[in-house]
């Protein structure tokens, strides 16, 4: 079955003793739910933190991470690179990446496959933006994110590949999907990877929200069926928000 996961994205936040003081907030809260819980420094911090939660059951990931295995890429960070710190998930595909980066379907396709065949996990970001939405359009949007970037993969890739559903127009403004709204469309996801990889494969493959989740909404969030966690931007930040958002399960 799959599983609940909630996992904080830090961002460009935090120099090296800010990241030390919220790992270790986060090192004494307590978890009551049975999700797994990550979070995503950024990279200067990423073994720093790893080393710091190792004995927890935390897991440090990336925010993102380059195609190529290495060369003359200025400034990026390879799979291999990330796997010889013990990192083993990245995020990919986020939306700031997507409007400061012009990363694009074809790019992230790239990536999603230099990520599995490093044995690296994919947290896939994707989501409609508010025109997107107000035309009725956000299907049709979501749907071409999803297939462009991961529908050359075979059925067994997804066990690991985790969805994260991330409408543009609720990511750290405040305005947050409404728990319907949120599982209308997790439930279309389910439906569009049913439908080309079967239902156990659907099943199977967890589905995060993002969007402004907070302690004051993540529970209600979190009861729908088709939504199986989190991914937290600003709330991941302070290790209490963030343990009350992972204890809403
Ligand atoms: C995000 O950036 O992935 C995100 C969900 O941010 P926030 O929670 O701040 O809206």
């Amino acid at each position: 079955m799959r599983k609940n996961i909630v996992a904080g994205n830090w961002k460009m936040n935090n120099d090296l003793s800010q990241t030390e003081s919220l790992l270790a907030d986060l090192k004494v809260q307590t978890q009551t739910s049975n999700a797994e819980v990550m979070v995503a420094p950024t990279f200067t911090n990423l073994y720093q933190a790893n080393e710091a939660l190792k004995a927890s059951n935390i897991e440090v990931i990336a925010q993102n991470m380059h195609f190529a295995e290495k060369g003359a890429y200025t400034g990026e960070i390879s799979a291999s690179m990330l796997k010889s710190i013990g990192v083993n998930t990245t995020i990919l595909g986020h939306s700031e990446r997507r409007e400061y980066f012009k990363e694009n379907d074809e790019l992230l396709a790239k990536k999603v496959d230099a990520a599995l065949a490093n044995d690296i996990r994919v947290i896939f970001c994707f989501g409609e933006e508010l025109a997107d939405r107000k035309s009725g359009n956000e299907e049709n949007i979501v749907e071409g994110q999803i297939k462009n970037a991961l529908f050359h993969l075979e059925a067994s890739a997804f066990k690991d590949i985790v969805l994260a559903y991330e409408p543009v127009w609720a990511i750290g403004t405040g305005e947050t999907a409404s728990p319907e709204q949120a599982q209308d469309m997790h439930a279309f996801i389910r439906k569009t990877l049913a439908n080309t990889y079967g239902v156990e494969v659907a099943n199977s493959v967890s589905i995060l929200y993002g969007g402004s989740v907070k302690p004051a909404n993540a529970q209600e969030i979190f009861s729908k069926p088709d939504v199986d966690g989190g991914l937290i931007g600003g709330a991941s930040l302070k290790a209490e928000d963030f343990f009350a958002i992972v204890n809403a399960f």
